[in-house]
């Protein structure tokens, strides 16, 4: 039910400007945007391009109920069905279809949190650093160092991984030690990720507080908290890189 009141309050607010407002295409009715269908006649209404927090009709805001977004998703889904479009106009049926594939999208995008976070930030216009496996796996192809800073407090760490991990390559023989001090390597990795998971929490919080208070996207606080997130998506991923490298050297 959040989902929905909250949909209620922002189409509310959204709808006290005038662009904001569309009109059916069928029945003439006005009817606030962010909603797919026209509340009088039903029908399906042209896509608009709008970014998907507002395709759910949901503010800019970091904790979000899934089980809420999940049933506003089957809800939607249900209605653009293209069974019930097959006496429907041929716009129509490309209406729903297009809006049913945004649907997809927006829905496969806001239920994951990282996903969720780094879309928000791409939003508030910060390019994330390209740390994905694909980025990693053009740099080895290509021979190119890939532009990845090492967190500081990680230095001397990493620093060490490497030695064990070209140790492990080098050698024909895998050292049960090296073996065993990967592994310990390994957990303490994944003992910070689940670390930065909690404060990507607390971040989100941070923000979300900060959109309830309407503090504009240029204030310090909000570009604080967006900084922040951004460290620490990098963190992360810079971590998770570190943990496959280490799955990799002890698979093969
Ligand atoms: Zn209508």
């Amino acid at each position: 039910m959040k989902l929905f009141m909250a949909t209620e309050t922002h189409i509310a607010s959204a709808a006290k400007n005038a662009e904001d407002t569309l009109q059916c295409w069928s029945c003439d009715t006005l009817f606030p945007a962010g909603s797919h269908f026209c509340p009088h006649c039903s029908k399906v209404q042209k896509p608009v391009a709008a970014d998907y927090f507002s395709f759910f009709g949901l503010p800019r805001k970091l904790n979000l109920d899934g089980s809420t977004l999940e049933k506003e998703f089957y809800r939607l889904s249900r209605k653009l069905h293209p069974d019930l479009f097959v006496r429907a106009t041929p716009q129509e049926q490309e209406w729903s279809l297009e809006t049913s594939s945004r649907l997809n999208d927006a829905y496969r995008t806001l239920k994951d949190s990282i996903a969720r976070t780094q879309y928000l930030l791409s939003l508030e216009g910060v390019q994330l650093e390209e740390q994905s496996k694909a980025a990693t796996d053009r740099a080895r192809q290509t021979g190119e160092e890939k532009k990845q800073v090492v967190p500081p407090d990680l230095l001397e760490e990493v620093f060490e991984l490497n030695m064990q991990l070209q140790e492990l390559r080098m050698s024909a023989e895998k050292d049960p030690e090296v073996i065993a001090q990967l592994e310990t390597a390994k957990k303490n990795f994944e003992t910070r990720l689940q670390g930065l998971h909690f404060e990507l929490k607390k971040l989100w919080d941070a923000w979300d507080q900060a959109i309830n208070r309407g503090v504009p996207s240029d204030d310090p606080e909000r570009l604080q908290v967006r900084n922040q997130m951004v460290d620490l998506l990098n963190r992360r991923s810079y971590i998770r890189n570190l943990v496959r490298d280490v799955n990799e050297a002890l698979q093969n």
